[in-house]
């Protein structure tokens, strides 16, 4: 189990690995380009060359996070049109520097219902991974609820996998805190293990490739999506627990998206708490210690 975070990647793609290495990151998460606009990433050759060699250096997993902007369930078709665009070009970008996988949300069906949306969304990620034929994965992340949001339910994703006839590089990135603000109550054991017993149902539990670790401002079943440092929310040191020593999370790496301690962002404190945790429930760490 690696403890990794959302690393800045401000100044180049490049400098993540020397701030991952900083906090103690052990996987990496990052924008390629500034997430709230469309600008698409450019990224010259040379940039390439010494991302590929840090990544080396380093042998960390790497994900992407798709922009703020995509929405596959849209009825604007300028906006889907945009969307699939984005996607495809950090797909692409995966393959090139050599990323596992773009974590996105699908986005909102804004009234419409899932139903009405759902063949749209899986044909717009099979265009994406046909457009951008490599190895990389598209991780769909589940969402807090809020907003008619799609696929803050397991059932929804895996109606979304099952669309697209379960294509391979299909992939889950589980927010520990949007499944607890949705209602999924992991940091019980109980309800952990009905959690997961429901993902594994609905999804398949070898579709979950990457952990959104954050504590929730909010309560359970709050329905909105806010972080919090580990231990400071309502998820809790314990709760963090009962989430580690689940089975279900064992190879999978987590990913901080917390506000840190200072404000900026995920932090070697948090970094520290979930090693301390991964310790105490006795799950393996990167060198299987
Ligand atoms: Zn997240």
């Amino acid at each position: 189990m690696r403890v990794g975070a959302h690393i800045s990647s401000a100044g180049g793609p490049e400098k993540v690995f020397a701030r991952a290495e900083q906090i103690g990151a052990e996987a990496i998460q990052l924008f390629v380009s500034p997430p709230q606009q469309w600008r698409s990433p450019k990224i010259g050759e040379e940039v390439v060359a010494e991302f590929r060699k840090e990544d080396k250096r380093l042998g960390l997993p790497v994900f992407f996070h798709g922009i703020y902007l995509i929405n596959l369930g849209t009825q604007d078709e300028k906006l889907l049109h945009r969307s699939i665009g984005s996607l495809q070009q950090y797909v692409e970008w995966a393959g090139i520097l050599g990323v596992e996988g773009t974590i996105f949300h699908v986005g909102s069906h804004k009234g419409a219902g899932f139903a009405a949306v759902k063949e749209q969304i899986c044909l717009a990620m099979l265009q994406v991974l046909e457009a951008a034929d490599n190895e990389s994965m598209l991780l769909i992340e589940n969402n807090a609820g809020q907003g008619n949001g799609i696929g803050s339910t397991f059932s929804e994703i895996g109606e979304i996998i099952r669309g697209c006839d379960g294509h391979p590089r299909i992939g889950v990135c589980l927010d520990t805190c949007h499944a607890f603000a949705m209602g999924y109550d992991i940091t019980q054991r109980e309800g952990c293990e009905l959690a997961m017993t429901e993902f594994d149902q609905e999804i398949g539990l070898d579709r979950l490739r990457a952990v959104h670790a954050n504590d929730s401002k909010m309560p359970l079943g709050g329905v909105r999506d806010r972080h919090e440092n580990i231990g400071d929310g309502h998820m809790g040191i314990e709760g963090f627990k009962v989430i580690l020593s689940h089975a279900a999370f064992r190879e999978v790496p987590l990913l901080l998206e917390v506000p840190g301690i200072e404000g900026d962002g995920p932090d070697r404190e948090n970094v520290n708490r979930l090693k301390l945790i991964r310790e105490e429930v006795g799950a393996q760490g990167v060198d299987g210690l």
